[in-house]
C-alpha cells in the first residue's frame, strides 16, 4: 500500500517539477493516518459496545455430504461503512492490542451457539497467532466450554503456520495445554506460507485445511494443484489427520477434491457463511443446506 502511494507521489512530484511535493505528501499521509485512527477508535467502540457478529459456514463430510460442523467467521457492521471484511479489520485489531478481547468473545459466542446445536455438530474458531502466544488462552477456552457445557472435542481451533515463527518452547507448551483441554486443532491455510513438514510432525493437529488457492485452478488442464492436493491428503491420512478443501465453488471442483481424497469440503458450493439464527433454524428443522 505504501509503495503504491509513494509511486503516486513521485508522479505528482515529476509533474509539477517537485514544487508541490511536500504539500501533496503531507496531505496524503495525514488522510491515511486519520482514516486509520478513526478505524481504530471505531474498533475500540465495537469491542466495548458489542459491534461484532459471528457467521457460520458449513463444513461438509465429503463421503455422505452430511454436515460435520461449521466454521465461525467474524463480521463487523461498521456504523458508516457497513459490513467490513475481517481480512481488513483483524490486522488492525492485532496491531492495537484488541485481538485478544475480540478472539475471546468469538470463542465464547461460538461455544454458546454450539450448545443449541445437535451434539454431533462441531464448530471451528479462528485463532490469531497473538492469541496463541497469550498464556491465558487455555483458561479462556476452558471457561468458554464450561460456560456452554459442551464437549471440548466439539470445539476446533484454527491456527495458521505463522504461530511457528515465534518462540519454540512457548508454542510447544501451548499445543500441549490445548490438547489437555481436549479441543481439536486445525492447521489453517495450509500451503500458503512456509509450509514445512516439520510442523506436521511436531504439532498435534487433527485437521489440515487446504487453502482455496489450491482448489482454484485445480480443474484446469495441466494444473499441478491436483497432484499437490493428493499428496497433502495422503500425508494427512497417514498421520491420522482430516483434510478440509476450502473455497470449493463449482461442481467440477467438488468432484475433484472428493476424488483426490479430501475428507471434508467447505465453500460456496454448499453455502456461504450464515447468521447464527439461520443455522439454528435449519438445524432444528433438520433441513439440508
Ligand atoms: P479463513 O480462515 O481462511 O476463512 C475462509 C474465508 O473464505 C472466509 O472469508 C470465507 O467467507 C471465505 N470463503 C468460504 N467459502 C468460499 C468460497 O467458496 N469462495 C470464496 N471465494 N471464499 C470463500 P472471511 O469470512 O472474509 O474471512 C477472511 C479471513 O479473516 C479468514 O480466512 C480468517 O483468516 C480471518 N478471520 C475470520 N474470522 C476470524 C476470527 O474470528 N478470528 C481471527 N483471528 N480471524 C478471523
Ligand atoms: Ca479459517
Ligand atoms: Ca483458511
Ligand atoms: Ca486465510
Amino acid at each position: 500500500d505504501m509503495i503504491v502511494r509513494n509511486a503516486d507521489l513521485a508522479l505528482y512530484a515529476a509533474k509539477d517539477g517537485g514544487r508541490g511535493r511536500h504539500h501533496f505528501y503531507s496531505n496524503d499521509l495525514l488522510s491515511a493516518a486519520e482514516e486509520r485512527s478513526k478505524l481504530e477508535e471505531d474498533l475500540r467502540d465495537a469491542v466495548a459496545h458489542g459491534g461484532f457478529e459471528l457467521y457460520y459456514q458449513p463444513v461438509v463430510n465429503a463421503q455422505d455430504e452430511t454436515i460435520a460442523g461449521f466454521e465461525a467467521l467474524l463480521r463487523w457492521n461498521h456504523p458508516q461503512r457497513g459490513w467490513m471484511s475481517p481480512a481488513k479489520f483483524i490486522p488492525i485489531a492485532e496491531d492495537i492490542g484488541l485481538i485478544n478481547a475480540i478472539g475471546e468473545w468469538a470463542i465464547r459466542t461460538a461455544c454458546d451457539n454450539m450448545a443449541r446445536w445437535p451434539e454431533n455438530i462441531r464448530c471451528a474458531v479462528n485463532v490469531s497467532p497473538l492469541q496463541f502466544a497469550n498464556p491465558q488462552l487455555p483458561a479462556i477456552v476452558t471457561n468458554a466450554i464450561a460456560h456452554a457445557r459442551i464437549d471440548p472435542a466439539r470445539l476446533e481451533l484454527e491456527i495458521t503456520e505463522s504461530v511457528f515463527l515465534s518462540d519454540d518452547e512457548g508454542t510447544d507448551a501451548m499445543f500441549a495445554s490445548l490438547k489437555r483441554v481436549g479441543v481439536r486443532l486445525a492447521l489453517d491455510d495450509f500451503g500458503t506460507g512456509y509450509s514445512s513438514l516439520g510442523y506436521l510432525k511436531k504439532a498435534p493437529f487433527d485437521k489440515i485445511k487446504i487453502d482455496q488457492s489450491f482448489v482454484r485452478g485445480a480443474t484446469e488442464p495441466g494444473s499441478r494443484n491436483g497432484a499437490l492436493i493428493t499428496s497433502i491428503t495422503s500425508l494427512a491420512k497417514s498421520l491420522g489427520m482430516d483434510t478440509t478443501a476450502e473455497g470449493v465453488e463449482t461442481m467440477d471442483e467438488l468432484e475433484l477434491v472428493h476424488n483426490l481424497g479430501c475428507s471434508h469440503v467447505q465453500g460456496y458450493i454448499y453455502s456461504k457463511p450464515l447468521p447464527g439464527d439461520e443455522v439454528f433454524d435449519q438445524l432444528s428443522n433438520g433441513l439440508q443446506l
